[in-house]
């Protein structure tokens, strides 16, 4: 039996209305279900940065979007742009719609289903049921079409293909409603952190918490085996010797969609989309861009006669389009001046360390201004710590 593991606050994950006061002002998350945001969207978006806050624009390791910086009680108006193109269609939600999903899902014939449609139901029953705004900010719904990218991300309950997994661990659970099953499964969460004192923010710290989740769901819901991520679904493409992959999920460059069309997935340096390179995505994606957790960014639905004028677009706003970027698998936490906490300038080193080819290893590496870790990638990964006396590399 696992044990119980309380939490003594509510969690404080910041969203687009309730914003967190960081040391260099207001920071909005503002919540992209599947990592999925129209250009018309972006491009407002990416005007409030500019008028309201720190120009450029935060990716998360949950494919979400921060903006920074914002001037005190701007957070009004960046809620009241956010609305107007669909941002925020829930206030009492805003912080709980944490939903990962396959970003190339429907569009590279891999998987054995298009999760579009399935997030985007799962975001509306979780909108509308008024109990499900008490779910915490921490708790990640992840939706995989079976090809293993994101169930390694770890989330409270998710689906894989056509089988619900709980904290990572597959289940016989399935059905031909995924939306609603994962529904069921997330208000099974909630009333089973009721029973066990209230104040659990992840399924993993409940007692026997995917077991007692499972039996809620049902006596033909049992457990299987903790799904690991890897598989015959996990596919890198374009990858070849003597390339280095740091991260995972879409593989930088180019990927063939069915349809004769194809998806660029660029690497975002250190997280951080500037004005011109959030314009350069504006102009060049099509309909939408998919924001990943790997901090990469996918433009789909590109056409054979648009490839080269896109690329060279974003390549010339400093996004990378080359999978031996060597910007590809390093991140950063906000660190100084953003974040009182912070023991360094962790962007600034990281940026530094890129530009000498002094990055270590083939491993994703993350820089940390302090012990709390904040933006860690899952998985195997070699961390640069702030301390005092400088950085700990820790792998
Ligand atoms: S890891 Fe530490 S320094 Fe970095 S953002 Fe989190 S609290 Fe701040």
């Amino acid at each position: 039996m696992q044990a119980a593991s309380g939490r003594d606050a509510p969690d404080r994950c910041p969203g687009a209305v309730q914003v967190h006061a960081a040391a260099d002002g207001g920071l909005a998350r503002v919540r992209l279900p599947g990592g999925r945001l129209g250009v018309d969207a972006l491009a407002v978006l990416r005007r409030a940065a500019l008028d309201l806050g720190d120009p450029a624009l935060e990716l998360t390791s949950r494919g979400n979007i921060q903006v920074r910086a914002l001037r005190p009680g701007a957070e009004v108006e960046l809620a009241a742009r956010l609305s107007g193109v669909g941002l925020l269609p829930s206030d009492t939600h805003e912080r709980v719609r944490n939903i990962i999903a396959s970003p190339l899902s429907g569009r590279d014939g891999l998987g054995a289903l298009d999760v579009r449609p399935v997030v985007a139901a799962y975001d509306a029953l979780l909108c509308a049921d008024p109990a499900l705004a008490a779910l915490p900010g921490r708790f990640l719904v992840t939706v995989d079409d079976g090809r293993g990218d994101v169930t390694a991300l770890g989330g409270d309950v998710g689906l894989h293909g056509d089988r619900l997994t709980l904290a990572g661990t597959m289940t016989s659970c399935g059905g031909d409603d995924p939306a609603d099953l994962l529904i069921r499964a997330t208000r099974a969460f909630l009333a089973e952190r009721a029973e066990q004192g209230g104040t659990a923010w992840r399924l993993a710290e409940l007692t026997d918490g995917p077991a007692r989740v499972a039996a809620r769901l049902g006596a033909s819901c049992g457990l299987g085996a903790v799904h690991d991520g890897a598989g015959p679904g996990l596919v890198h493409r374009g990858a070849g010797p003597g390339l280095v992959h740091r991260g995972a999920g879409p593989v930088v460059g180019w990927t063939p969609q069915t349809g004769g069309l194809a998806a660029l997935t660029v690497v975002v340096p250190l997280g951080l989309l500037t004005q011109a390179q959030s314009a350069a995505l504006v102009e060049a994606a099509p309909g939408e861009i998919i924001v990943t957790p790997w901090r990469t960014v996918v433009v789909p639905d590109v056409s054979v006669a648009q490839a080269g004028p896109v690329e060279a677009l974003l390549t010339a706003a400093g996004l990378g389009t080359d999978p031996a970027s060597p910007w590809a698998g390093v991140t950063a936490c906000a660190g100084r001046p953003g974040c009182a906490k912070a023991l360094a300038d962790v962007r600034a080193d990281a940026r530094a360390a890129v530009e000498a080819g002094t990055v270590p290893g083939d491993l994703p590496v993350h820089w940390v201004g302090c012990e709390r870790r904040c933006g860690a990638p899952k998985g195997r990964h070699v961390e640069m710590l702030a301390t005092a006396d400088g950085y700990l590399v820790v792998s």
